[in-house]
């Protein structure tokens, strides 16, 4: 979409979502196409055609499958009138010429169903628009539906299978929403900001634009209409806002804000590296880093961690998808980080697919509700065929450094005991294969979901340590969707039942005792470190970058006051409260 020439002149318009990754991004606009869900074109290489066909083909099945319900559906309630437009969807779908083009179009272009899809779509509705019959004209109408439904089902199974994306370096790309391995394919690509229609600031598409760091904002609305590719624009990942047609005023105020962000974080980390996280009564605290992608495995020692409290394994598999990854190409990358992190601990989380996260490949079952479904160790358990090769590789690499292993999404006890059978069998399938390992590795849980919260107790007496996860917890304590950016405002770390189902956590760990960790996005927030040591925590794991900052505020915090003022915070009773009580103890320190 380009704006035509002689168009009137363009004004600076702020539009406000909510920030989602930190940082400002400058540049022309990428505007994805297609009716919420995206549409790029991504070559194919010629061996993997025919299974770009049956990509297709398994959307076509999806979407007849649904139409027929649909129509059925409605037939009931509303009579057969309204139910012949689902019909009519229908036979356009049934259409052989109309799928056969688009097989052809894969074929013969070598690119994506998803953009063959569209371009017959594009081609046929061309010509649909420019009949007189007002009959044809509204098959176009159907048309436009049907690949409207088609593009879905083809985003359901994960669209994006490669790279190579058809756009210049430094742009901002817009689009209704993301995944995070789109998020991860575009920010490789060069995409230097993304902003979307859709999605929380707690999402894994967040987490991926922080862990490449390009800004990014969400929720903002209707952006994919407002805006035309090259457009100038601004992405403003601190303060949730997304500028079109910036005055140059802008932009130099933006440049400036740019560089300042830049020396204040230089100046952070050194002074950061050279001391301790020591509270001003001196009690130690352990700043781990959350890390999901190799570009962030430098920023570990960069930024001053203590070593790593969340390796987020899983994105390997989302980076490779639709292959796996294999056991010595798994091993070599944790090995490599053990080596270069020894004698510090490297907390790996097995894979924790499913959710928010699914790599093509291996979402072949569709589920209703995929946050409530075959995700983390349900779905590794159920699994076992790729769990077993992550887990040998994980016993190989233990023996060059400090491993442990993490669980994702525990929910019994039952779920450690057979890990940890599994376990035992792995190492023993290495014994008689005369391959080295270490088997003495420690295996922690995370804690997630308010019943593992209740037996916290329990668990603790199976597990080596224990890891709270935060985004999850607060998702599933206040039944608030991480990624829907309307209920952001209910997403609240500081709900009084969030401290206290932390507060209950750090106390099952300190009876058994096991170490407790908190893992989740609450760990870097400077008004959370306080809180967090009051309650009790010694260990916060986050992004690498956020370090230096915590740092600073651990080294301002008397441990003791802190406690009294977690006191106070459990005891209140709204988020509301917790925040004023948090802003008190900021104007005169604990
Ligand atoms: C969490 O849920 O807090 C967590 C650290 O895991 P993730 O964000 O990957 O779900
Ligand atoms: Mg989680």
């Amino acid at each position: 979409m380009s704006r035509p020439a002689g168009s009137p002149p363009t004004v600076q318009e702020t539009l406000q979502g909510a920030a989602a990754a930190p940082g400002v991004a400058i540049g022309p606009a990428v505007c994805l196409r297609g009716h919420g869900v995206q549409v790029l074109r991504v070559p194919i290489r010629r061996h993997d055609l025919d299974r770009e066909v049956e990509r297709f083909g398994a959307a076509v099945r999806t979407v007849e499958t649904e139409l027929e319900a649909t129509e059925n559906r409605i037939a009931e309630t509303y009579g057969s009138d309204l139910a012949s437009i689902f019909h009519a969807h229908s036979v356009i779908l049934r259409d052989s010429s109309f799928a056969r083009r688009i097989d052809r179009t894969i074929r013969e272009d070598r690119v994506n169903a998803e953009w063959a899809v569209q371009s017959v779509a594009d081609d046929l509705g061309e010509k649909f628009a420019q009949v007189k019959s007002q009959h044809l004209r509204e098959r176009g109408e159907d048309l436009r539906d049907v690949t409207r439904y088609l593009l879905r089902a083809l985003a359901g199974k994960k669209s994006s299978p490669g790279v190579g994306v058809d756009f210049d370096r430094n742009v901002v790309v817009v689009s209704h929403e993301l995944t995070p391995d789109e998020v991860l394919r575009l920010g490789r690509h060069g995409a230097v900001g993304f902003a979307i229609e859709v999605g929380g600031a707690n999402s894994h598409t967040a987490i991926v634009a922080r862990a490449l760091d390009v800004p990014l904002v969400t929720g903002i609305v209707d952006i994919t209409n407002r805006v035309a590719d090259d457009d100038p624009v601004i992405v403003d990942g601190e303060e949730g806002r997304f500028t079109l047609h910036p005055r140059p005023e802008t932009l130099e105020l933006y440049g400036v804000l740019q560089r300042r962000r830049r020396q204040k974080e230089e100046v952070l980390t050194t002074a950061a590296r050279k001391l301790p996280a020591r509270s001003r009564d001196g009690v130690g605290v352990e700043l781990l880093a959350n890390v999901e992608l190799p570009e962030e495995f430098e920023d570990v020692q960069r930024f001053g961690a203590a070593g790593i409290g969340l390796y987020r394994s899983e994105f390997l598999y989302l980076e490779k998808s639709p292959e796996l990854p294999t056991e010595e190409e798994y091993l070599a990358v944790v090995r490599g980080l053990l080596e270069a992190l020894a004698p510090q601990p490297v907390v790996v989380r097995t894979l924790d697919l499913g959710g928010g996260k699914t790599a093509r490949g291996h979402d072949d079952q569709e589920e209703e509700n995929p946050v409530l479904g075959l995700r983390g160790i349900r779905l590794t358990l159920a699994r076992t065929d790729i769990f077993r090769s992550q887990l040998r590789a994980l016993f190989r690499a233990a023996a060059f450094g400090n491993l442990r292993i993490m669980v994702p999404m525990v929910t019994a006890v039952e779920e450690i005991r057979a890990l940890r059978a599994l376990c035992a069998q792995v190492c023993s399938e290495l014994t008689t294969e005369g391959i080295d390992h270490r088997r003495d590795v420690e295996i922690g849980a995370m804690v997630e979901v308010p019943a593992t919260v209740l037996i916290a107790r329990q668990l603790a007496a199976e597990v080596d340590f224990l890891s709270i996860g935060t985004n999850d917890l607060i998702q599933y304590t206040l039944a608030v969707d991480r990624t829907n950016e309307q209920v952001t405002g209910l997403y609240q770390p500081l709900h009084p039942a969030i401290l206290s189902m932390i507060q209950l956590v750090v106390e099952a760990g300190r009876r058994q005792p096991v170490p407790v960790t908190l893992c989740g996005e609450m760990a870097a927030s400077p008004e959370c470190v306080p809180l967090l040591l009051g309650l009790g925590l010694r260990e916060l794991s986050m992004s690498p970058r956020n370090i230096p900052l915590a740092k600073e505020v651990v080294r301002t915090v008397d441990v003791g006051d802190a406690e009294e003022l977690a006191r106070r915070c459990v005891a209140a009773s709204t988020a509301g409260e917790v925040r004023e009580l948090l802003a008190e103890a900021r104007a005169s320190p604990v």
